[in-house]
């Protein structure tokens, strides 16, 4: 056989991102990402592929080191005991961190990439390639099947950055010669920016001019918020602010947290340097303040002094905000929420939108030519994004089809259908509804997906209890809770008519609690217009 791949998350969505692959000798896996919850979710941590149907893999490869791509891991090293994972530097240090962190004791072996190293898993060659992105040390990985010559380079996260300084540039060189000796080859890329209007992804080195014209400015103290993960802004900020007699404080858990891993890595250029709070004087000094939490979430750094509620850092118009990010779809609503509570304290605030000061760490189409031009396959399937984006992604590359390869195969796949490399098909999971992402809560314990209707019910119209003693009368007044009556008497004319309700539906020794819940919906739906959970419960 040559291969099978079968997506288990990361199409038909952005996140979750897990291939299988089947060789002769076995299945290997690349990446075990996070989804991020939908606002619906009540609470949710996150999501993770389903990955409980698949066969234990020899190997799992990680392309780098977003949560999207490595946040579900210690799931599936709790799932498959000892599981050998093969990453780069950075991510294999992030991934060690998290996997301290995990409520529960795992079992692994994490060993770090060596660049011009073949690994051999399931019977397949696996070659790494260095991509640019907007975390350091990102790859793609090329699949080789040694006996049959057939191959297949997946790389779900990348952009082309000629301009890069602080990372090796896109290794087209190696990707070629891996290519020049295959006799037939698939190409999986990243969709992210397929619909974007911005065709040559920008790079992190064009930012420069931008921090320069902010950090030179009068601004006595300027706050930055950006991806934590992006190491290669966060240097850019402070060498552009350290230029400017800047002294930089980093403010906020995962901000230091991924510095502090870049420390590790050596990815932190000589010279740098940041200060403790304690270090600087607020009054004399010019500060830059990187702070985290880019997406205002509730409990971030970000929305803590967006809103006025952090101890140290109380916002004026002698200040400056900087937003150098964009908001992940969903986010908007919390962004704008800081930014309203901002403006309230008078403080200026600069966003991507007032001057070139983010990037995008995806391909633009520009970036998925020059990458299409060097591999030149002879299938394409395009891969994490939406399905609007891979169907786009699709139907433009075909367009390529005359200038390229003439013979051009494409094909859209979903999460748990399988393509075979060898008869060029693709086969439908019937029982993929049943392969939905698994919901993770609390200590990284799985959540009914049924319970999520329960969460919705009680957060929509609250929730009633009543405890009923075997005489037939009410134990303690009516607990209720996310509910407003329109007035104080209407706690004791509920109590009063429930009451009446329970006596009128006593006979001794006999539960009538599903009787008592049905009137009491409806009593409450008269008083209130909503009918909450109803809970009845018999000592
Ligand atoms: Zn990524």
């Amino acid at each position: 056989m040559t291969f099978k791949i079968t997506p288990i998350g990361g199409v038909d969505q952005i996140g979750s991102n897990m291939l299988l692959l089947e060789g002769p000798n076995g299945h290997s896996v690349i990446d075990c990402g996070i989804l991020f919850p939908f606002e619906d979710f009540f609470n949710i941590n996150y999501l993770i592929p389903n990955f409980t149907q698949i066969p234990r893999p020899d190997h799992i490869f990680i392309t780098h080191g977003h949560e999207d791509h490595i946040g579900a891991l210690a799931h599936l090293c709790e799932h498959f005991p000892d599981l050998h994972i093969i990453a780069p530097p950075f991510a294999a240090t992030l991934i060690k961190n998290k996997f301290e962190f995990y409520p529960r004791k795992l079992k692994y072996k994490l060993e770090v990439l060596t660049y011009d190293e073949t690994y051999t898993s399931a019977g397949l060659e696996f070659d790494y390639v260095q991509v640019n992105h907007s975390i350091p040390d990102t790859y793609g990985i090329h699949i080789t099947q040694p006996k049959t010559g057939q191959g297949a380079f997946y790389v779900s996260d990348f952009k082309v950055d000629p301009k890069a300084i602080l990372e090796p540039y896109f290794d087209f060189k190696k990707l070629q010669s891996l290519r020049s000796q295959l006799s037939e080859s698939l190409l999986m890329a990243d969709s992210t920016n397929i619909t974007s209007s911005q065709h040559k992804t920008t790079s992190e080195t064009e930012l420069i001019p931008g921090f320069n014209d902010i950090f030179n400015s009068n601004y006595k103290r300027v706050f930055v918020t950006t991806f934590s993960s992006n190491i290669h802004r966060m240097i850019n900020i402070i060498q552009t602010s350290m230029q400017a007699n800047r002294k930089v404080i980093l403010y906020g858990r995962s901000v230091k947290n991924y510095f502090q891993a870049a420390m590790d890595n050596n990815l932190i250029p000589e010279g740098i340097k940041v200060f403790d709070i304690d270090e600087v004087n607020q009054k004399t000094d010019l500060l830059t303040v990187i702070v985290s939490g880019c997406q205002g979430d509730f409990r971030s750094t970000f929305r803590r002094i967006a809103f006025n509620q952090d101890s140290y850092f109380k916002l004026n118009e002698s200040d400056c905000f900087v937003l150098s990010s964009k908001s992940i779809p969903g986010n908007e609503k919390k962004i704008s929420l800081c930014l309203n509570q901002i403006a309230l304290q008078h403080c200026p605030v600069i966003t991507a939108s007032d001057m070139l000061i983010h990037a995008s760490g995806h391909a633009g189409k520009t970036d998925l030519e020059t990458l299409f031009s060097n591999y030149n396959p002879d299938i394409f399937i395009p891969i994490h994004g939406e399905s609007f984006f891979l169907e786009r992604h699709q139907k433009w590359v075909e367009t390529l089809r005359g200038k390229y390869n003439s013979k051009l195969l494409t094909e859209v796949i979903h999460n748990h259908d399988t393509f075979d490399f060898e008869l060029k098909k693709v086969t439908t999971n019937e029982n993929a509804e049943d392969l939905a992402p698994l919901i993770i809560h609390g200590n990284a314990l799985e959540f009914d997906r049924e319970n999520i209707k329960e969460r919705r019910k009680i957060s929509d119209a609250g929730l009633v209890s009543i405890v009923i003693n075997k005489d037939g009368v009410l134990k303690h007044d009516i607990f209720m809770t996310g509910i407003t009556l329109p007035s104080t008497h209407d706690q004791d004319r509920c109590n009063e008519h429930i009451s009446k309700l329970i006596k009128k539906n006593h006979k001794k020794n006999k539960d009538h609690s599903e009787q008592i819940r049905i009137e009491v919906r409806r009593y409450l739906f008269q008083i209130i217009g909503e009918k909450p959970i109803v809970r009845v419960t018999y000592l």
